[in-house]
C-alpha cells in the first residue's frame, strides 16, 4: 500500500494577523493541554490500522507555540498508531521568535526533520503593516537555531503583493531568504479574505494594482530561480531534492489523514473534514463527509498547479486512459495565448498561466 500523509492542525496563535482566515486563536496552556490530549485520542483511534505513512505535517496556526514536549507526545502517538517510515518527512510550522532557543533542539530530538517558518517579509515596514511582531533578525536566528539543532531542511514563507511592497523590497526579502541558507521558499500572493480585518478595510490598504501584482510575481519567480530555488508549484520553490514531500501528496491527489479542528482528509476515495470548532473536536464529534474525491477533474486540477503539470503517464497509470482528447483540444488556444505548454508527455501551465491559473484550469477542464 502507498504510504499516506498525516496532517495535524494546531489552531493556536499568539495573536491574529489582520489578513489571516486560517482557523486559529490565542489559547491558555490548559487549553493547549486539552487539545494535545484530544488529538492524541483521535490519532490512537487508528492504532489497529497499521497504515503506512511517510510524511507528517503540523500546520496551523502556529504549531511551535505548543512547544517541543507536547508536539513530541503527539508525534509519539502518530508513531504508535501508524507505520511511520524511518525516513519520514516530519514538518512543523512555526514563527520567528516563537518559543525559546531550545525549541528546535527539542523538535529535532522528537524526530522533526523540517521546519516551515512564517517570515512573510524581511522588510520592517511591511512586517508592521502585516501585523507581524517578529523582525528579519528573529527569522535569521530561527533558521540558524534550526540548523544548529540538526534540522537542515528549513522553508520560509514569503508574501507577494502586500501593502507597500515594491520590486526592490521583494528582491531584498528574497535575497534574505537565500542568505539564511533556507532550502525551500513558499511565495504566496496576498489574498484579501472576507471576514478578516484586511477584508473590512481593503479600501484603505496601499495594495498594488493588477499589473504590479503580475510584475511582482514574475520578479519573485525569476529572483528565486536565479538564487537556486527551482519552481515546482505555482507558489513553491526549492533547492534540489527539498520539495515538500507532504504537499506534493496533495497536488498528486494522494491519500492523507487530517486530525484537529479544520483538518481535511482524503482517504479511501472519500473526502472528509473536522469543522472549524475546537469545542466540537474536543467533544469527540465525528468528521463531516465531503463526498467522493480523486476523479479525473480533481486530479487534473491539482496536477496543473505543479510545473510538471498533467502528465500522460500519470493519467494512464491512475485512470487507465490517456489525457482526454477534448482537454488536449481545449489546450490549443490556451497554448497560443502563452498560458500553457502542450507536448506528447502532457500539459503544463506557463508562468503567465500560473498567474491566471483558476481561469486557465477552468477553461481546460470545464
Ligand atoms: S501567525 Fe499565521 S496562522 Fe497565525 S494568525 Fe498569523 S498568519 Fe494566521
Amino acid at each position: 500500500m502507498t504510504p499516506i500523509g498525516i496532517y495535524l492542525h494546531v489552531p493556536f496563535c499568539a495573536a491574529k494577523c489582520p489578513y489571516c482566515d486560517f482557523y486559529s486563536m490565542p489559547a491558555a496552556p490548559e487549553v493547549q493541554d486539552q487539545y494535545t490530549k484530544g488529538i492524541i485520542q483521535r490519532i490512537e483511534s487508528y492504532s489497529d490500522s497499521h497504515l503506512p505513512a511517510d510524511t507528517v505535517y503540523f500546520g496551523g496556526g502556529t504549531p511551535g507555540l505548543l512547544g517541543a514536549e507536547r508536539l513530541g507526545r503527539i508525534l509519539s502517538a502518530v508513531r504508535r498508531s501508524f507505520d511511520l517510515a524511518p525516513d519520514a518527512e516530519v514538518t512543523v510550522e512555526t514563527n520567528p521568535g516563537c518559543g525559546d532557543d531550545a525549541l528546535f533542539d527539542g523538535l529535532a530530538a522528537a524526530g522533526v526533520t523540517r521546519i516551515s517558518l512564517g517570515l512573510q517579509s524581511a522588510n520592517a515596514d511591511e512586517l508592521r503593516l502585516l501585523g507581524r511582531r517578529h523582525t528579519a533578525k528573529d527569522a535569521a536566528r530561527a533558521v540558524e537555531l534550526a540548523h544548529r539543532a540538526g534540522i537542515e531542511n528549513v522553508s520560509l514563507d514569503l508574501m507577494i503583493a502586500t501593502p507597500g511592497q515594491t520590486q526592490e523590497s521583494l528582491r531584498q526579502s528574497i535575497a534574505f531568504c537565500a542568505h539564511t541558507g533556507a532550502s525551500h521558499v513558499s511565495a504566496y500572493l496576498l489574498k484579501i479574505e472576507p471576514g478578516t480585518d484586511y477584508g473590512r478595510r481593503q479600501d484603505t490598504l496601499d495594495l498594488p494594482g493588477e499589473d504590479e501584482v503580475c510584475d511582482l510575481y514574475e520578479t519573485a519567480c525569476t529572483e528565486l530561480e536565479r538564487l537556486g530555488y527551482a519552481q515546482y508549484e505555482i507558489s513553491n520553490f526549492s533547492r534540489p531534492g527539498r520539495e515538500s514531500r507532504h504537499n506534493l501528496k496533495y497536488w498528486r491527489c494522494e491519500e492523507y489523514l487530517g486530525f484537529g479542528p479544520a483538518a481535511h482528509s482524503f482517504f479511501e476515495g472519500r473526502r472528509f473534514f473536522f469543522p472549524r470548532d475546537l469545542g466540537a473536536f474536543l467533544r469527540g464529534d465525528p468528521p463531516v463527509d465531503d463526498g467522493e474525491g480523486g476523479d479525473f477533474e480533481e486530479f487534473a486540477m491539482l496536477a496543473l498547479r505543479l510545473c510538471e503539470g498533467l502528465r500522460e503517464d500519470a493519467c494512464r497509470e491512475r485512470f487507465g486512459h490517456p489525457i482526454p482528447a477534448q482537454v488536449r483540444r481545449k489546450a490549443v488556444p490556451l497554448e497560443r495565448a502563452g498560458c500553457c505548454r502542450v507536448t506528447p508527455e502532457g500539459i503544463s501551465l506557463t508562468r503567465a498561466g500560473f498567474l491566471v491559473s483558476n481561469a486557465v484550469i477552468g477553461a481546460l477542464l470545464l
